[in-house]
């Protein structure tokens, strides 16, 4: 029974893998079906791609790209996809194997792959920082590559491709701008980012902000009470006032944090929540890649002047 049964089960595996193609032929409305992991990747593809492309995102709001794993409907989708973006340098640590699978039949593009690696933060000999969206001028560089591949994969509408891409990176642009003349509004002392994990390095770095992170770049392992204690020394030794929690990450580590400090005699806040590795709902400000910087931009801004 048991034999049957595991039969059973890499049959209805084989037939969601090979039965997708009719999918595709049969969502065919002449537009790219493309397929995204995190949203800001989504939004991305669709401000450049335009009406010439369907995209579907696979992470929601409040989902752990570092955590996520793919469903079986992730796969069905992946597979019936023309193209597929995902961010790379190990952010979606836990689907590797399935871009590699999926690379085999169809452009599976990492919008970090024509990176320098002068523009990128290393954390080990081997690893670099993931989160490159929060540096705006690297996310141009990001918007760059997707006009490209969607170029290569539908040169009839290059023109409206080329167009897009222009008009979206005037929008980057002003963007970074706004970042940069909000943060320096900050006094220089409190220029201190501190949040559940290690997310906003490229920004610190960009803006000027010191960041500090209870967690590393990634959420795969878990924080330890050295981690609390660590940081809270860091809150009662240099003063900080507010702390941020993050939309994909639990709370619980940052309330362990505010409470310790108070413990000792010093108090922090909540200074609010950013959304670090993934956006809003959608139709909400925060539901697009540029309404989620400002809102972090804004709530960072708030809570440390
Ligand atoms: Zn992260």
């Amino acid at each position: 029974m048991g034999f049957l049964k595991s039969i059973g089960g890499v049959l209805a595996a084989l037939l969601i893998l090979t039965g997708c193609g009719n999918d595709a032929a049969e969502k065919d409305n002449g537009k790219l079906n493309v397929v995204a992991t995190t949203g800001m990747i989504g939004d991305l593809v669709e401000n450049i791609g335009g009406k010439h492309v369907e995209v579907t995102s696979l992470m929601g709001p409040g989902v752990d790209p570092h955590l996520y794993k793919a469903t079986q409907g992730d796969v069905k989708t992946l597979d019936s996809a023309d193209m597929i973006f995902y961010n790379g340098m190990h952010l979606e640590g836990k689907m590797t194997d399935i871009f590699e699978m999926m690379g085999k039949d169809k452009p599976t593009i990492a919008v970090t792959e024509d990176f320098k690696e002068e523009q990128l933060r290393k954390v080990s000999a081997k690893e670099h920082d993931p989160h490159v969206w929060f540096d705006v001028k690297l996310w141009i560089v990001a918007a760059e590559s997707v006009k490209m591949e969607l170029v290569a994969n539908d040169p009839d509408h290059e023109a409206e491709f080329l167009h897009n891409y222009e008009e979206y990176v005037l929008q980057l642009k002003e963007l970074d701008q706004y970042v940069q003349a909000e943060i320096n509004k900050i006094p220089e002392d409190q220029r201190v980012l501190v949040t559940a994990h290690d997310a906003f390095g490229y920004y610190g770095e960009s803006y000027g902000l010191d960041v500090r992170g209870l967690q590393g770049v990634n959420t795969l392992s878990e924080y330890g009470s050295k981690d609390v204690t660590d940081m809270r020394k860091y809150l009662v030794e240099n003063k900080i006032k507010a702390i941020f929690i993050e939309s994909s990450v639990p709370k619980k580590a940052i309330e362990a944090v505010i409470q310790g400090a108070g413990k000792q005699g010093h108090e922090v806040k909540i200074g609010g929540e950013l959304f670090s590795d993934a956006m809003g709902e959608k139709g909400t400000e925060e539901g697009t890649y540029i309404g989620m910087v400002r809102h972090n931009t804004d709530t960072i801004v708030h809570a440390l002047k």
